[in-house]
């Protein structure tokens, strides 16, 4: 009989310790964490090697060998976090405080938590001696919130033979949103790409006394005006099609359904979203997977106050859905924004991925959460931001995103995962290294 409350707890006090190790990236500086983790787990009898990617960049690797009949299991997080503002938060965000039933910190979500429990749940299978057919690899990644650099981008350049698996588990899915009274928990098989762009007004300085017609700010003004309230065109996915369409098919409500199924089709989705009887927060979200998205993000522009400037600049942080090219994603930004402004590609585009879901992994990840949560509708589901899963897509790996979350109400995901005051209940720890550990026995023939 396992002691959940003693997994449980075990994974939320690494967690916490995992917490005080300010990795925010930049610079990141994840080598101290990664090697007190390995040394933890060499202590297990575990293998564990600290991978050097740069000065004090580390990723860690653990491998708990199986029988090889079976291609690897991985388990794929990463160490890095975004900055945090310590005066907006309840508890200090790098001392990873337990209190009031929450492990509270910068990273508690994203994505120390995946490291946490993944790794609680590959020490359960090391201590009770499971017979695996499989390798489970654990990866503990740098500089996911960065560009991967340093972390799985590279990993996968240098290191292709921790990837040498037929599935992988990763952050970015799993936790639970409300729809209809009923919790849906979020299997994440896609994710958008990213597309960095500019905005950029040019003009002819000159003296501000004497204003002329040709104010690149003035410019700026207008194509950004031409946003309010436009949005770029419906075009889902076939990952969210599928979300939409296996929602629909399993909801119990009735109308809830029939709302999930009107979101695809492209005259009906706003009015159909608007319905839906889910948070606001879970309501832009299923709008953003329907399409392409482009926020403003910053702006700048200007010298000095009597100084008409000769440019003026607004940056956009674009997001493709899988499939878009650049060209499509940029003519469409075009559309949108009009003639007044020139339009700048200020990095790399990176197009969203997609994998397979009809996959043994997806039904297992559905058979274990119902395990712990009967009433759990499981479905595919597109994230709209992005992960390191994208470094993998060239490879024979089928990769989910899936941290089992129950819902807690004012616990939104997104806002707490780069937001003020991230956490995780010490219950929806324990829930997610349940349904890992699950995952690990149906994976191996240990489970029927
Ligand atoms: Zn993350």
């Amino acid at each position: 009989m396992i002691d959940w409350e003693k997994e449980g707890a075990e994974a939320a006090a690494r967690l916490g310790a995992m917490l005080r190790f300010d990795t925010t990236n930049p610079p990141g500086n994840e080598l101290p964490l990664v090697e007190w983790l390995a040394e933890s787990v060499r202590g297990e009898g575990l293998d564990a090697e600290v991978i050097e990617s740069a000065a004090s960049r580390g990723n860690l690797a653990v491998r708990m060998k199986g029988s090889g009949k079976e291609r690897p299991l991985l388990f794929l997080s990463h160490l890095d976090v975004v900055p945090a503002e310590p005066a907006r938060w309840t508890h200090p965000p790098f001392e990873g405080t337990i209190a009031d039933g929450h492990v509270w910190g910068r990273g508690a979500i994203d994505s120390k938590l995946t490291g946490a429990t993944q790794l609680q749940a590959l020490l359960m299978a090391h201590r009770a001696g499971l017979a695996l057919e499989r390798d489970l690899v654990l990866v503990a990644a740098a500089d996911e919130e960065l560009g991967g650099v340093h972390g799985v981008r590279w990993l996968a350049q240098h290191r292709p033979d921790l990837f040498d698996a037929e599935y992988g588990i990763n952050e970015a899915g799993g936790f639970a949103v409300e729809i209809g009274g009923h919790p849906v928990y979020l299997c994440q098989v896609g994710e958008k790409g990213s597309a960095p762009i500019d905005l950029v007004g040019r003009g002819r300085p000159g003296h501000s006394s004497v204003p002329h017609n040709d104010n690149p700010i003035v410019d700026l003004g207008v194509a950004l005006s031409r946003m309010e309230g436009t949005k770029l065109s419906h075009q889902p996915p076939a990952s969210v099609r599928a979300f939409f369409e296996e929602a629909a098919k399993i909801h119990p409500d009735e109308q809830t359904a029939a709302h999930l199924q009107a979101c695809l089709d492209p005259k009906r989705a706003d009015e159909a979203i608007e319905a839906l009887d889910a948070p606001q927060a879970t309501r832009l979200m299923l709008d953003a997977m329907l399409r392409n998205t482009c926020a403003p993000t910053m702006l700048s522009a200007g010298l000095k106050r009597n100084v008409i400037p000769s440019d003026a600049r607004a940056a956009l942080s674009g997001r493709p859905l899988p499939g878009v090219t650049e060209e499509e994603f940029i003519s469409e930004v075009r559309a949108l924004v009009g003639d007044a402004v020139e339009i700048e590609l200020t990095g790399e585009f990176h197009p969203g991925v997609e994998f397979d879901h009809e996959t043994p992994l997806y039904d297992f990840i559905a058979a274990s959460t119902r395990k712990y949560e009967p009433d759990a509708i499981v479905v595919p589901y597109m994230q709209t931001g992005g992960t390191d899963a994208r470094f993998l897509k060239h490879l024979d790996i089928a990769i989910h995103g899936y941290i089992p979350m129950r819902y807690e109400a004012g616990m939104d995901f997104f806002e707490l995962c780069h937001g003020h005051d991230e956490r995780v209940s010490t219950t929806n720890v324990t829930f997610a290294v349940q349904i890992l550990y699950d995952l690990v026995l149906r994976l191996n023939g240990l489970l029927e």
